[in-house]
């Protein structure tokens, strides 16, 4: 009997936004893909997917362009993942992402050239690139300052519309809010739950009922992302008809269901495409043999499985994902041990003010790679000719502050998977 069945073309760790991205790009052309990973910030992002809207952070400034604010940083952190990527890359990459995600039935919208001005869950308004459909009216209302009706829910946590309401009262006057119970629910509400609920279109009817005569006078109804969970298009189609208004969704804090709408969508669309899936597996270790193949072992104690593959991405995010590792001496990357940038010692990893404007030194942590993605070890040496790294785990950004997480995420996984095709990755 054999000890190994399959040797994969690439093991893609981690089930992030680049991993995700990873596995996609890699699955799409044609390549046999294993992926391990458990939550990310996936699972607990807004849904938007930023490009770049902040630079310099210590002066807070924003950006309309993003492919600007892209051009600034190049040139003011050579550093950066996107100084190896160069606009055309990133552009692909993203079109190519999003393209997934509608094909999906998770459409998203956005200008080519411009960031658009979107709700955050706190009421405040932040930049990014593409915002879900779903989304996409509340942009409008908000543009145009439109009377616009926000609806919350007795029992919801993390979402009120008072308090978007009165972020916005001194530009916004035809803002204005009613709190409803939801159909058939009493007490604490999920948005999980309330999302499965509006699945069904007669929940949908009872809450189109219940929010007329709040809605006489406006334009457009704005509700927490609450409306369906695989087919919220179909949801947010079915209010309009039923209200007669523009109808959109604000992202409710963290755990929004906008993650679990995004993870959905990838374990559908992804097992088509052969993509063997460890769902919530951590990799333990990783080992490379005389002739190149990685071999992992991925699971838990007293369950515990063998993959070998010929290539591996490493998407194993920062702290938040446990791709990197904050010991007391130090910050360390536990798969491969590849020595991780970071400040000379531990006093300097925060300022004294936490939460300044500027960020935290620990936050531009992370690996350094070469110009295809490859990691470096310490003597600035590829580690591994066929050992790639995408996504938060690299060094030189602030994803939280520059407002580009997903972009960083998914034209880095872009980019390590087309370094690997063109290495020579398939079996
Ligand atoms: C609350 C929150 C809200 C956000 N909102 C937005 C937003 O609105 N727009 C935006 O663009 N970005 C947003 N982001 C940021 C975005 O999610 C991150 O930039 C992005 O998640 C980084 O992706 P990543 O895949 O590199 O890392 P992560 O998302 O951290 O994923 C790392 C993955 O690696 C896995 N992993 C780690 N170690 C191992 C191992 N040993 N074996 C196997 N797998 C492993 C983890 O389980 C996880 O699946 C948000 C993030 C958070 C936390």
């Amino acid at each position: 009997m054999k000890r190994y069945e399959t040797v994969y073309d690439v093991m893609v760790i981690g089930a992030g936004f680049a991993g995700m991205a990873a596995t996609l790009f890699a699955a799409e052309r044609g390549l046999s893909v294993a992926q391990a990973g458990a939550t990310g910030g996936i699972d607990f992002s807004t849904g938007f997917l930023d490009l770049m809207a902040v630079h310099p952070v210590a002066e807070g400034r924003y950006w309309d362009s993003p492919w600007d604010a892209v051009d600034a940083v190049i040139r003011d952190v050579p550093g950066h993942p996107y100084a190896r990527l160069g606009k055309e890359c990133i552009r692909t990459a993203l079109d190519d992402f999003t393209t997934f995600l509608a094909s999906q039935k998770l459409e998203y919208l956005g200008h080519a050239d411009r960031n658009t001005p979107v709700f955050s869950p706190a009421g405040t308004v932040k930049r990014t690139f593409r915002v879900p459909r779903t989304a996409w009216k509340g942009t409008e209302a908000l543009r145009d300052k439109a009377p616009t009706i926000i609806v919350d829910f007795h029992g919801l946590k993390g979402f009120s519309g008072p308090q978007i309401v009165e972020m916005q009262k001194q530009q916004w006057p035809d803002l204005k809010t009613a709190r409803l119970a939801f159909p058939g629910s009493i007490g604490e509400l999920y948005p999980e739950h309330m999302a499965w609920t509006l699945s069904a279109p007669e929940r949908c009817a009872e809450l189109a009922k219940a929010v007329a005569e709040h809605a006489r006078n406006v334009e457009y109804i704005g509700f927490p992302a609450v409306l369906g969970l695989n087919d919220p298009v179909r949801t947010v189609s079915l209010l309009e008809e039923l209200t007669g208004r523009h109808v959109f969704e604000i992202p409710t804090l963290p755990p929004s269901i906008t993650g679990p709408r995004l993870r959905a969508t990838f374990d559908r669309g992804l097992a088509p495409r052969g993509v063997c899936t460890f769902s919530q597996k951590m990799v333990l270790n990783a080992r490379r043999a005389d002739d190149g193949l990685f071999s992992f072992q991925i699971g838990a104690a007293g369950d515990v499985r063998t993959v070998r593959a010929r290539n591996a991405i490493l998407a194993s995010g920062r702290f938040f994902g446990k791709g990197l590792l904050a010991h007391r001496d130090g910050v360390i990357e536990p798969i491969f041990n590849i020595p991780v940038t970071q400040p000379s010692s531990r006093t300097q990893w925060h300022t004294e003010r936490f939460f300044a404007r500027q960020g935290n030194a620990l936050n531009l942590s992370g690996i350094e790679v070469d110009d295809r993605q490859r990691p470096l070890g310490t003597n600035g040496a590829v580690l591994h000719d066929n050992l790639f790294a995408a996504g938060a785990i690299l060094a030189h950004h602030d994803w939280m502050r520059m407002k580009c997480g997903a972009g960083i995420a998914i034209a880095t996984a872009y980019h390590a998977v087309r370094s690997m095709i063109d290495s020579g990755s398939k079996g």
